[in-house]
């Protein structure tokens, strides 16, 4: 009889199976350096902005879509209040009115945030995507290597000031096995570097991460939608073919083979 079961699985773009993504909040003067660090190395992330804040040291919002380029904005609220102690009229009023202004700057959807001061709870996380926002991160060090269970709590694996930080770095480029993704998430804020006057943690730390071979480096809702379209894939019993209903090409692996399967067409393997 002829073998038809195979082992099929989702890859990151390039047949990959490792991700590296950063997420840095409240947009301050040394998100440049932060930048200019992350673009050395071929580091992308997330950048959760404030759209009503104007404090000090702040980057001035009509930057954002040079200084942003190739990388995610999204949302941080209009104001930065703990939202677990507002109420809910005023926790959507601050989450729609920080992505219409974020929008209005980058001339994209809004879809993801990060959660001011941590600020969490249930009715917050059943209530967000009213709002049009996919995925909530959390301040939650997970010290692990594990895709989200639940993007409306994504927890990063550290801080980047977690004393394990070179440690876990350095662990994950060593994971090899390839039946599993990976993920490596990293937030903070660039002024913490100024403060503990330690802007070379985070020069070591994409030193070790960037670069390489096995490793996708993208944005929080690049993982997040790729993710999302990649469930959606429609692969046939037999595991001979695949439609792939999105607007952007999925990898996956058969039997250790990697193939694309290209957007909006039907691939035969
Ligand atoms: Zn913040």
């Amino acid at each position: 009889m002829e073998k038809t079961l195979k082992n099929i699985y989702v890859c990151f773009p390039g047949g990959k199976h490792k991700v590296v993504t950063m997420s840095y909040d409240d947009g301050r003067e040394e998100d440049r350096r932060l930048l200019e660090i992350f673009n050395r190395y071929g580091i992308r992330g997330t950048f959760n902005l404030n759209g009503m804040l104007e404090r000090t040291n702040e980057i001035p919002k009509e930057e954002y879509p040079t200084l942003y380029a190739d990388h995610e904005v999204a949302a941080h609220t209009a104001l930065h209040p703990t939202i677990a102690r507002c109420p809910d009229e005023q926790i959507l009023q601050q989450v729609l009115e920080d992505r219409r202004i974020l929008e209005e700057l980058m001339g994209y959807p809004v879809r993801g945030l990060a959660y001011p001061n941590g600020s969490v709870n249930e009715r917050i996380t059943k209530m967000l995507p009213y709002t049009g926002i996919r995925y909530g991160r959390t301040v939650v060090s997970t010290h692990s290597f594990n895709m989200p269970e639940d993007y409306m709590r994504w927890n990063p694996t550290m801080h980047h000031n977690d004393p394990e930080a070179l440690t876990l770095a350095k662990s994950f480029t060593e994971l090899f096995k390839t039946q599993y993704l990976y993920m490596m998430y990293i937030w903070g804020h660039s002024y913490e570097f100024t403060d503990r006057d330690n802007w070379d943690v985070m020069e070591e730390l994409c030193k070790i991460l960037g670069g390489r071979e096995d490793t996708w480096y993208a944005t929080n809702i690049e993982i997040y939608d790729y993710m999302e379209e990649a469930s959606r894939l429609q692969v046939s019993v037999d595991g001979s073919f695949a439609y792939n209903p999105s607007a952007r090409d999925i990898d996956i692996e058969i039997d250790k083979e990697h193939f694309c399967c290209k957007a909006g067409v039907i691939t035969r393997f």
